[in-house]
């Protein structure tokens, strides 16, 4: 398969690139949808239409790595590691960087927010971990 490097090179140094081998061996050929879920395009850095935060999570993150956006559910972030990283994904500004730190510490901040807040029924844990529970 054929790819500009140059242009790989310069999307990844803003958005990283992670792509399984299940993911490599569904691309038929360059372009297709695969493809395109996977494999960086120039056009991600050559966006200013988009804003970095299309859903205005950070607006809605009241400690970091937990975005309530409705009252009764949260989305908790639990790592910054994907098996790959999609070329749409709209947490990609920090998805696999160091912008989106995940310890101990900002851990347990959002299960003490979680605990003040009992109106919350509903945590979407988005990522993995093998870390133990803290409830
Ligand atoms: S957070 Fe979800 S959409 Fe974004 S790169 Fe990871 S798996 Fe893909």
């Amino acid at each position: 398969m054929n790819c500009d490097t140059t242009a790989l090179r310069e999307v990844i140094a803003n958005f990283p690139m992670r792509v399984n081998p299940y993911f490599l061996n569904l691309i038929q050929s360059p372009g297709d949808p695969i493809w395109k879920q996977a494999i960086p395009d120039s056009a991600e850095i050559h966006d200013h239409v988009c804003t970095d935060d299309p859903l205005a999570e950070d607006f809605l993150s009241p400690v970091p790595n937990l975005v309530h956006k409705y009252p009764d559910r949260v989305l908790l972030l639990v790592t910054n590691q994907c098996a790959m990283y999609c070329r749409f994904c709209t947490r990609k500004r920090k998805v696999g960087t160091e912008k989106m730190i995940i310890t101990d510490k900002t851990l347990e901040a959002g299960y003490t927010y979680l605990r003040q807040h009992p109106a919350i029924r509903e945590v979407l844990v988005s990522g993995r971990t093998r870390r133990k529970s803290y409830f």
